[in-house]
């Protein structure tokens, strides 16, 4: 006696009672059944008979075996099917057979195999590259049929009946034939079971391609799973950016040391420790590297008193005094008295003061005309 599939009257049945047929240690056979059998691309439904977990379901012969971790001592039980996890095959399922209708449909590209995996599923198509442009095309396309919630009709015919049909390739068997059907889009043979309607595909997202041998092996994964790879992907990509600022900060830091060191090495070229006051012109330097050389300086010789300028040619003047820890002055006034001649502004503390003002002038020029020391 062949096991009554229950899953081809509905595929949504969940729950059931049925009759022992036959109980091994490994396996019970029922003479009714809503767990599927691994088959056509689709793997075996797990869940639980009568407390005991079922780890896989095949068919052999008619027969539909319940892989079983513990033995089942009863001849009535009840069978739940792990419904998630079947109705993920079921997403997965339909949203291959819109995805290889949409490719014979647009580019008459066959598919040559199917794949229902843990993590991706996949299509073998029948062409020796696919295109960047190609794989958007039909993920806009076959999602739209998605989003139409098309009818899914399923169908026992016979081989005669067949011809009344525009299958895509002729059925692997010769009577039961089971025909799904999306009309006016897909006629298939398959075994499997699916949805009622396109629409609970939820959606269909291409992965990635590779090559195996003279097809392309296309990765996509269908409703929930395309949730989940999303999430994965932020997750990753928040990784990769956190990264990145890491080592852009580890390389910003090791940037700023080595500007400190070659500041450091320009200082000792003209602090020598001779002179109590040094006064220096720049062209075309910022103030903070003014900042910079003055702190520099002053460490290295505490009785030094620095008076910095970079004259931006023709524009504008700035200047950084400072002084160090052995020295008793307060170079926030004696910039003030410097910046009053030229008419700018400026500001700091006792050590260390700058300011600038528009003032149209050269390096030369400022030399000769300001400089105290020359
Ligand atoms: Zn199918």
């Amino acid at each position: 006696m062949m096991t009554h599939k229950l899953y081809y009257d509905d595929a949504y049945l969940r729950e059931f009672e049925a009759n022992v047929i036959k109980a091994t240690s490994d396996y019970i056979v029922l003479d009714q059944t809503a767990f599927y059998p691994e088959g056509g691309g689709q793997p075996g439904d797990t869940g639980h008979l009568a407390g005991a977990e079922v780890y896989d379901t095949q068919e052999v012969d008619g027969k539909i075996r319940h892989y079983i971790s513990e033995p089942v001592d009863s001849e009535t039980v009840t069978g739940v099917i792990d419904w998630q996890r079947r109705f993920d095959h079921m997403q997965q399922h339909l949203g291959q057979h819109l995805l290889s209708a949409t490719f014979d449909d647009v580019y008459g590209y066959k598919t040559i195999g199917f794949h229902l995996g843990k993590e991706t599923v996949t299509v073998d198509l029948d062409v020796p590259s696919l295109q960047a442009e190609e794989l958007q095309h039909v993920e806009r396309v076959v999602n739209s049929i998605v989003f139409e919630n098309r009818n899914v009709e399923t169908r026992f015919v016979t081989k005669e009946e067949l011809h009344q049909y525009p299958l895509r390739k002729s059925p692997s068997v010769n009577e039961q034939i089971r025909l799904v059907i999306v009309p006016d889009y897909d006629y298939n043979g398959c075994g499997g079971t699916h949805p009622l309607t396109t629409s609970e595909v939820g959606i269909i997202k291409l992965l990635k391609t590779e090559k195996v041998r003279k097809s392309i092996r296309l990765h996509f994964v269908c409703g929930l799973r395309a949730v989940q790879r999303w999430n994965e992907e932020n997750k990753k990509m928040e990784e990769q950016f956190t990264e990145l600022r890491r080592v852009n900060e580890a390389r910003s830091n090791q940037l700023e040391q080595a500007h400190e060191q070659l500041h450091h090495y320009e200082v000792r070229e003209w602090v020598d420790g001779t002179h109590s006051v040094i006064e220096r012109v720049y062209e075309n330097r910022s103030i903070k590297d003014l900042q910079l050389l003055a702190k520099l300086a002053t460490q290295e010789q505490p009785t030094l008193t620095v008076r910095l300028f970079t004259v931006i040619p023709h524009d504008k003047v700035q200047a950084v005094f400072a002084r160090g820890n052995d020295v008793d002055q307060d170079m926030s006034n004696h910039l003030k008295d410097f910046l009053e001649t030229i008419g700018g502004k400026g500001g700091g503390q006792k050590q260390l003061a700058q300011g600038g003002a528009p003032y149209k002038t050269t390096v030369e020029q400022f030399t000769s005309d300001y400089l105290a020391t020359k």
